[in-house]
C-alpha cells in the first residue's frame, strides 16, 4: 500500500538547532546500524522508518559499512526511499559516513581523499540519492594529515554531494583542529557524532566545551548503551535482543551483576518519574540542552514509540540528578 505520512507528524517532536548553523534536528533521530541490513527483515525496517517519520523523526543516520553485509543498510534504505519516502525527501535529513573498512586494499578505509570521496560516491549509488544532507568522517585517521581528510569533506560539499559535513569519534583536541581547518576551507563543521550515555560519559571531559566554543552541534550515538539502559535485560538475556544475538558490540559478558544492579536501580527511579528506563536515559542525555539529538537504534516499531514519548518529560529535579550520580558511582 502506498505510504502516506501522518498529517500530525510535526505536532509533538522537538527540533533543536545544530550548534550555530541554520539547521535543526529532531531531539530524537534514528540510526540504521543494526536491524536494517541484508540479513534483517526488510519489512520490519521499513515499518520502523515509516513510524519514525510519522512521529516527526526527520533524521536518519547511516554509514557506508552498516549491514551486515556492509553497504546493505544503505541499499535497504534506498529501497525504502524509493517505495515510501520519495515525496518527502526535502523533509528528511539523511547522513552517511566513511572511515571504517569497506573494501580491500589501501584505499578502502580511514581518511585519505581517495577513500573518502569514492566511498561517498558508492553510498549515493546504494541509496540512489544525488546528495546526502550530512557526510561524516567516521573516525580520525592517525596516518593521514587532518588537512587531507577535511579537504575531502570540503570537496564533497563543493561537488554538491553533501550539504553539510561532520566528524565522528574525534577527540576534543582533534575536533578543535578539524574545526579550524574546515573554517579556513569555508565549509564549517556542522556536527560531531560521539558516543554518550549514562554509562559512557567521555564527552563531558573536554569535547563538549570545544563544541560549545566552536558552535558545533552534537548528535550522540548509543544513548541507551546499545539496549543496556532499557528494560531489555532486567530479567535475563532475551534471544531476540542485541546481547542475545550475533552482534559483537554487546554480549552477555558485558551484563555483569554490578551493571545489572545499576540498571535495576535506574529502572526504579524511572518508574517514580512515570517513565520507562529508555525514556529516562534519553531525557538524561538531552538534559541541559548541550546535546542536539539523541541517536537511537531500534529493533521494532514499539521501541520507537516508547523512545519518542521520552519528550513528555525531559526535566530532572536536582535531587533526581543526584540520585542518578549516586547509582552510577555505586
Ligand atoms: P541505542 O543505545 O539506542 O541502542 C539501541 C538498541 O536498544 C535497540 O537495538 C534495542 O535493542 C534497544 N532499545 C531501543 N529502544 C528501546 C526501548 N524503548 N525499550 C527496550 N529496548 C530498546 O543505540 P545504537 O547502539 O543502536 O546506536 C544508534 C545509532 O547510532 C546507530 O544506528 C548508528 O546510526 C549510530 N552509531 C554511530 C557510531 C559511530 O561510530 N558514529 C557507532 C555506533 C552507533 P534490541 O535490538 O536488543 O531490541
Amino acid at each position: 500500500m502506498t505510504y502516506q505520512a501522518s498529517g500530525n507528524r510535526y505536532d509533538s517532536m522537538k527540533y533543536n538547532r545544530v550548534g550555530r548553523s541554520g539547521l535543526k534536528l529532531p531531539a530524537i533521530s534514528l540510526g540504521l546500524w543494526h536491524n536494517f541490513g541484508g540479513n534483517d527483515r526488510f519489512e520490519n525496517g521499513r515499518a520502523m522508518v515509516r513510524r519514525a517519520f510519522d512521529l516527526g523523526i526527520t533524521h536518519f543516520d547511516l554509514a557506508n559499512n552498516y549491514g551486515p553485509p556492509p553497504g546493505s543498510a544503505e541499499e535497504a534504505f534506498g529501497l525504502m526511499l524509493q517505495k515510501d519516502m520519495a515525496p518527502y525527501r526535502d523533509e528528511m535529513i539523511i547522513s552517511t559516513k566513511a572511515g571504517y573498512y569497506m573494501w580491500p586494499g589501501p584505499y578502502g578505509e580511514w581518511g585519505s581523499r581517495k577513500y573518502v570521496i569514492s566511498s561517498l560516491d558508492q553510498s549515493l549509488k546504494r541509496m540512489k540519492l544525488d546528495y546526502v544532507d550530512i557526510f561524516y568522517s567516521h573516525r580520525p585517521d592517525p596516518e593521514t594529515p587532518l588537512e587531507e581528510t577535511m579537504s575531502a569533506l570540503d570537496a564533497v560539499v563543493r561537488q554538491g554531494k553533501a550539504l553539510y559535513v561532520g566528524i565522528s569519534n574525534y577527540s576534543a583536541e582533534q575536533t578543535a583542529e578539524a574545526a579550524r581547518i574546515l573554517k579556513e576551507l569555508g565549509t564549517p563543521c556542522l556536527i560531531h557524532q560521539p558516543s554518550y550515555s549514562m554509562f559512557n560519559r567521555w564527552i563531558e571531559d573536554g569535547l563538549q566545551d570545544v563544541l560549545d566554543e566552536q558552535g558545533i552541534g552534537s548528535i550522540v550515538f548509543s544513548p541507551l548503551a546499545g539496549g543496556l539502559l532499557t528494560n531489555r535485560y532486567l530479567n535475563g538475556i532475551p534471544t531476540d535482543s542485541r546481547a542475545g544475538g550475533p552482534s559483537v558490540f554487546l554480549n552477555s559478558e558485558q551484563i555483569t551483576a554490578g551493571r545489572l544492579n545499576k540498571i535495576q536501580a535506574l529502572n526504579e527511579l524511572a518508574k517514580e518519574r512515570g517513565q520507562s528506563l529508555a525514556q529516562m536515559a534519553l531525557a538524561w542525555v538531552l538534559r541541559g540542552g548541550r546535546v542536539t539529538s539523541a541517536l537511537i537504534g531500534a529493533s521494532r516499531v514499539e521501541q520507537i514509540d516508547d523512545n519518542v514519548a521520552a519528550l513528555n518529560n525531559l526535566t530532572f529535579t536536582s535531587e533526581e540528578l543526584r540520585r542518578i550520580e549516586d547509582i552510577l558511582a555505586a
